[in-house]
């Protein structure tokens, strides 16, 4: 690896990535469902039984043998009883014309196929019931297995248990799943310029500026299932490099760095991840984003971020991100991506694929984008407000007003 090597595309880098992460060899643990949200499932989660288990009603009315009303559908029924959630109709299967008064979810009384609604009672007393004359669309009867069948397959290995899966899993009644072990995550930031936020800012010497990167890292990965480390700042200094990477590696499965990764004097991350491990591929064709590093030491995965702030959170969402789950035993897919057409042009040299940050909005005439002014990688308010990136192709010169350009939406980006 020279420092001459071609900048890789990002599906190239994605690709690579592919080949080098694989889920931490390590203990599956089975956690009870109300520890799993966030979790990846580690084997095939199957539902244990038919759901609903019987059949029930999906409305409330009145159970009755669908050939009684089929013969007849003005004549009486006599009522026989009731069926409640939770409380069946314990009697007798239903005889000629009988009925069983029934709410949702009840389990229908034996022989019961059809559900004639409260709505369309026409006359009812203690024990008879008639039905004003119409044409039901359906049974309102809710079949064994109607929402899902034993064995059937909820989610397969990779799945993340959001809020939906995991409430479909405990509608099938399973009580603990199998997940992924948590890998160890280490973010670092570097930079001898850098201060804490919160330091007033009279106190800033000539050349130091807030450190915001590592607070930006940290939180863009708080919800993923990793045990997420702070590692504090480290000086444009090898040596602090060097031992700092070298004692990380050895305590995380995975190190997250911004800055020091051009090749300027103070840039130490991508030589000493070459002297204590291997570089596996160094610089992007992508904009903001280019001198990016990826490398393992001692099988502790290591992403070099660039430091411009806008870098780092471009190559953390669109490079680490789907490497860190890799790493959790996820199959992260492609972020979503919509067409829109842009308000105002767009500035782009050819060259890098370049991501900027956008406004999307939806009106009467679809999806338009806007950008959200100068889109320099230092400058963090290119963020505020923006709710996408703007993918620019690298073949792409100047995009004009009107044009229509792809879209990626935070919505699935920082989910
Ligand atoms: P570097 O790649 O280290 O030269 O950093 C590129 C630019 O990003 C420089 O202007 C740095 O001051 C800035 N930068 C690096 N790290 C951070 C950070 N953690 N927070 C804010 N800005 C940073
Ligand atoms: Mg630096």
């Amino acid at each position: 690896m020279t420092q001459n090597s071609q900048p890789l595309s990002l599906a190239e880098a994605l690709s690579r990535l592919k080949g080098h992460i694989t889920p931490l060899a390590g203990d599956i643990e089975t956690l009870p469902i109300e520890r799993c949200l966030g979790r990846i499932v580690a084997a095939p989660l199957k539902a244990p039984i038919d759901m609903p288990p019987f059949a029930a009603s999906a409305m409330d009315g009145y159970a009755v043998r669908d050939e009684d009303w089929q013969a007849d559908p003005a004549a009486a029924f006599t009522l026989v009883g009731r069926s409640l959630a939770g409380h069946p109709y314990t009697g007798a299967p239903l005889d000629r014309r009988e009925a069983v008064r029934i709410y949702t979810g009840a389990a229908l009384p034996p022989g019961g196929g059809r559900i004639l609604l409260q709505e369309d009672l026409l006359t009812a007393t203690e024990d008879q019931a008639t039905f004003r004359p119409h044409q039901p669309t359906e049974h309102y009867v809710r079949p064994v297995g109607h929402d899902m069948q034993k064995d059937q397959l909820l989610a397969p290995p990779g799945t993340t248990l959001s809020a939906l899966t995991l409430g479909m899993a405990a509608a099938a009644g399973i009580g603990a799943i199998p997940v992924y072990p948590l890998p160890r995550v280490g973010v670092f930031s570097t930079g001898d310029e850098l201060v804490d936020p919160g330091i007033p800012p009279g106190q800033l010497t000539p050349g130091q500026i807030y450190d915001s990167n590592r607070l930006t890292v940290l939180s863009l990965l708080a919800n993923l299932p990793i045990k997420l480390i702070n590692l504090g700042r480290l000086p444009d200094d090898p040596g602090a490099v060097n031992q700092a990477l070298a004692k990380g590696a050895n305590k995380c499965h995975m190190l997250i760095t911004s800055g020091g990764v051009s090749v300027g004097d103070a840039d130490h991350i991508t030589h000493t991840i070459r002297t204590l491990g291997q570089i596996e591929f160094w610089r992007l064709n992508l904009k903001p984003g280019k001198p990016l590093a990826y490398g393992q030491i001692d099988g502790c995965h290591i992403f070099g971020l660039p430091g411009n702030p806008v870098s780092t959170i471009v190559t953390l969402l669109m490079v680490a991100k789907p490497a860190i789950m890799q790493l959790c035993g996820g199959n992260p897919e492609p972020p979503l991506r919509v067409a829109a057409i842009t308000t105002h042009g767009f500035t782009h040299q050819p060259g890098r694929t370049e991501y900027q940050r956008g406004i999307l909005q939806a009106d009467t005439q679809g999806l338009s984008v806007t950008p959200t002014g100068d889109q320099s990688s230092n400058r963090m308010t290119t963020f505020a407000a923006a709710n996408c990136l703007v993918e620019i192709p690298g073949v792409a010169e100047d995009i004009a007003a009107g044009e229509t350009v792809e879209v990626l939406p935070f919505a699935g980006l920082l989910q």
